[in-house]
């Protein structure tokens, strides 16, 4: 874990100064993001790293940016929040990610919990988010191109799910593939009408908490290269 820690350390200096990422920070947490692991993460991961070098001195201000291919790192707020929410019950082993994107999601949930698996339906973003993680020496997660309304089923079953995209229902495949006692957080709506839920698997039947309004870009069906 040290390695990665100081290497992660050590690429986040220079480019933006400290300064700026204690600022969001300190803008989360009175926001309401009160678990400090997740800030101490969202604190040294260089997030400046996964949007494009023209954008990279907006990188920590709370606020979505495009990726390309008309995709968003997700707001940093949202990426707290919803790392909150699965680790709210204790750690967790086995996480399935519905969104690679950039990656910075997935960097952060691989610094918090033992492996990843992720799962993106763009190709050439999942590439390049691939590429960053393994600078970044973030071993721990597994890649899928594939269509995350189908889930993972082969590794099944996960801990915990996290979905990075709207999604108009919530799928099948994700509640049939959560462990019991799993935690799945999912934004559903359309548009700017999203919610995000908290799903959590019982011996007997699913719970689910209906939480804050949330704006991500739309959980699609099939893949593109
Ligand atoms: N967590 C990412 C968010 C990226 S935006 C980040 O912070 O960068 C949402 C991502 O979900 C996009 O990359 C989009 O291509 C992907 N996506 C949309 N529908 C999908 C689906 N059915 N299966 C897998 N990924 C999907």
């Amino acid at each position: 874990m040290s390695f990665q820690q100081d290497d992660i350390q050590r690429r986040g200096i220079g480019m933006t100064s400290q300064r700026t990422r204690e600022r969001l920070i300190q803008r989360l947490y009175d926001e309401g993001l009160s678990n400090s692991k997740v800030l101490e993460v969202i604190r040294r991961t260089p997030r400046h790293l996964f949007v494009d070098e023209a954008l990279s001195h907006r990188a920590y201000e709370d606020t979505a940016l495009p990726i390309g291919n008309n995709q968003t790192i997700s707001q940093p707020y949202m990426v707290g929040r919803m790392t909150e929410l699965l680790l709210a019950n204790g750690p967790l082993d086995k996480v399935l990610e519905i969104g690679t994107g950039s990656g910075y999601q997935t960097a952060v949930l691989a610094q918090l919990v033992e492996r990843v698996f992720s799962v993106e339906r763009i190709q050439s973003l999942q590439e390049r988010a691939k590429e960053q993680l393994a600078e970044l020496n973030l071993r721990n997660v597994v890649y899928r191109w594939g269509d995350g309304w189908d889930g993972w089923n082969a590794l099944a079953p996960y801990n915990g799910i996290i979905v990075t995209a709207g999604a108009s229902e919530v799928p099948q495949a994700l509640l049939d593939q959560l462990a019991v006692g799993g935690r799945l957080v999912i934004p559903v709506g359309e548009g700017n009408d999203q919610q995000l839920l908290l799903i959590v698997r019982e011996e007997h039947g699913f719970v689910r908490h209906a939480l804050e309004g949330a704006r991500f870009v739309p959980l699609l069906s099939g893949t593109l290269a």
